[in-house]
């Protein structure tokens, strides 16, 4: 492609809204170009890329037996009803009307969709295992949509569903997926670590979350150095405190007067008491399917834990969007909470959520559900009960590990990709089953695999930079090579250029010559924004039979012959255009 012909803008200036070095640079570029907040269109530079990463992800999804389909964006809600998420799924889907006040969505995920597929087509064993996938639009409302192609309320996503006869063949097919995935990120250049995750509003057992390691990511993952521990810290399981021994008597409870102390450190300080020999209440009001406030929840946690809200609306059994902080005071008329001294004695009419630790731990204080009061010498058991007793804890830095006990370690990421064991969630509740050797009928059990291909192509920017620019690895590369013709108006110049552009061309590469009218300076900085990998410049010493290579992830150029910069940008994209 020849530069002077090709749409290209690139900008010197980007809005301020673009904070991280992916969403600056693939604007800057020209790449992609917003439409509106979280919409965004590919230019032909943009595109490319998509459709290299796209390309990998196909033929590892191929390599497994997985077969490409394409269903429609446009999903009648009578299929989520059936499955339960129209009301789950939240705000963040789209919902549309047709003419005839028919309700439909614009598809943010496909399980429903292809759990219908397969309930249609298949009736016999001998049919299964099969893994059907597509890489189409999906839509998603997002609360904050962000950072460019990272959070956007349009993106590309690659969906398969694995279909097996029994939950044997569910972890060959998960384990499968697992490996195509290792490898297609491998192949885009990516640094990343699969973890341990929670399954959301998909649901299912088992989840593994693919994430591409990076300081602006909006993953935390928590691990371990001295085990392979790794998890989202939303998944995470905490270990609990060791519990009070027999030998710590427990103490009678004291209502002590403890005015305008409402945080934990000022309860702490108050009664001098280490922060780990307090409660901490969290108050919360959920709501049913039509939205109607349903009831009052409250949270108890060690002091100085974090409550991990994930966990918590596992423990309920509700979709994170169906509870929220509850106004204090309309709370307290209802269940005897006071805004700041909320403890779990006293307290009625309510939920009670109690993490696990708190059951063991002997004479901590608490609110006492009155104005300016606490409660020394609390015991779980003889004092109060949860009407739920389970892990609310987030796991933080320096806590012991779950499976080793060493102190664990957080990291930032981009979760480039998501597995997860399904088992008959969606098979149950929409009956898709198929017959046995014994013709009887048999649920049948699913698997789910999402990769976000627009957002793989923001974290390999992300990875993959410097100050003057985007450095692609060769196999996600809009082009492997520019060529960079200093003066278009010196004729042996151009024929040593257009020879170059050419036999390259022969050979496979994928080329750019710039042949526009700018300066040699203007020229440089752009390949070097653009970030191709091979740049060759061909200038003053083009008689000669010499030419200027350079690889955008080094700093060193050379002077070379132009038989020898032909066959080393060959055999350079060549040994590294698949990536692996
Ligand atoms: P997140 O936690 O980031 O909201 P998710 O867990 O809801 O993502 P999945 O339902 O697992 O996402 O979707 C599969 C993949 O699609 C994700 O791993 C991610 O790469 C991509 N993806 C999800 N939401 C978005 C979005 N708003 N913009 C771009 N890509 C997305
Ligand atoms: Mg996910």
């Amino acid at each position: 492609m020849r530069l002077s012909k090709m749409h290209i803008k690139t900008l010197r200036e980007v809005p301020n809204e673009a904070e991280i070095a992916s969403h600056i640079l693939l604007l800057r570029t020209g790449m992609i170009r917003k439409l509106v907040s979280g919409v965004y269109g590919f230019m032909p530079l943009g595109w490319r890329s998509i459709r290299k990463i796209e390309d990998i992800v196909r033929q590892e999804m191929d390599a497994k037996g997985a077969q490409e389909i394409h269903m429609s964006a446009l999903q009648p809600a009578e299929l989520w009803q059936e499955s339960g998420r129209w009301f789950a799924y939240g705000p963040e889907m789209w919902r549309v009307k047709d003419r005839n006040q028919r309700e439909f969505c614009l598809g943010p995920t496909h399980e429903e969709v292809f759990t219908d597929i397969i309930r249609n087509d298949v009736t016999s064993h001998r049919q299964l295992p099969m893994n059907l996938y597509q890489i189409q639009t999906k839509y998603r409302d997002e609360a904050r949509p962000r950072f460019g192609l990272m959070r956007s309320r349009e993106f590309i996503m690659k969906d398969a569903y694995s279909f097996d006869k029994d939950f044997q063949g569910l972890d060959k097919s998960y384990d499968d997926m697992y490996e195509a995935y290792e490898r297609v990120f491998t192949r885009c250049g990516l640094k990343f670590r699969p973890v341990e995750a929670d399954t959301g509003a998909i649901g299912g057992s088992n989840s593994h979350e693919f994430t591409a390691l990076s300081e602006v990511g909006e993953s935390e993952i928590a691990y371990c150095d001295h085990c392979d521990m790794a998890a989202t810290v939303e998944r995470a399981e905490c270990v609990d405190a060791a519990a009070d021994g027999d030998d710590v008597a427990m103490l009678e409870m004291e209502e002590v007067f403890t005015p305008g102390t409402k945080t934990i450190e000022e309860v702490a300080n108050f009664l001098d008491l280490p922060q780990e020999k307090t409660i901490k209440a969290l108050l919360f009001v959920t709501y049913d399917e039509e939205g109607k406030q349903n009831g009052y929840v409250a949270a108890f946690i060690r002091g100085d834990r974090e409550l991990n809200m994930v966990k918590l609306v596992n423990a309920l059994n509700i979709p994170e969007h169906s509870i929220e902080f509850a106004d204090e005071e309309k709370m307290g008329a209802v269940t005897g909470a006071v805004g700041g001294f909320t403890g779990p004695v006293g307290l009625h009419d309510c939920k009670i959520v109690v993490d696990s630790e708190l059951v063991g731990l002997k004479n901590l204080a608490a609110g006492a559900c009155k104005k300016d009061h606490h409660i020394k010498n609390v015991n779980y058991g003889r004092d109060y009960k949860g009407d739920i007793v389970c892990d609310l804890k987030t796991l933080k830095v320096g806590d012991p590990c779950p499976v080793c006990g060493a102190p664990v370690q957080h990291a930032r990421g981009i979760e480039v990709g998501q597995v997860f064991k399904l088992g008959t969630k969606y098979s149950a509740a929409m009956n898709a089953t198929y017959k046995d050797e014994n013709q009887k009928d048999q649920l049948i059990v699913m698997g789910c695999y999402g990769i976000g291909v627009t957002r793989t192509l923001s974290a390999v920017v992300e990875q993959h930079h410097d100050e003057d620019g985007i450095i692609w690895p060769v196999s996600v590369a809009p082009y492997h090579a520019i060529i960079s013709l200093v003066n278009i108006k010196d004729e042996e110049q151009v024929a040593a250029a257009e020879r170059i552009y050419e036999e390259l061309q022969r050979a496979g590469v994928e080329v750019l010559l710039d042949d526009r009218n700018e300066r040699p300076g203007v020229k440089f900085k752009d390949a070097d924004l653009l970030g191709i990998p091979v740049r060759i410049t061909v200038g003053k010493r083009a008689p000669e039979g010499v030419v200027e290579y350079k690889l955008r992830r080094e700093a060193e150029k050379s002077e070379k012959t132009i038989e020898e910069a032909i066959a080393d940008c060959i055999a350079l994209v060549n040994a590294e255009r698949y990536g692996m």
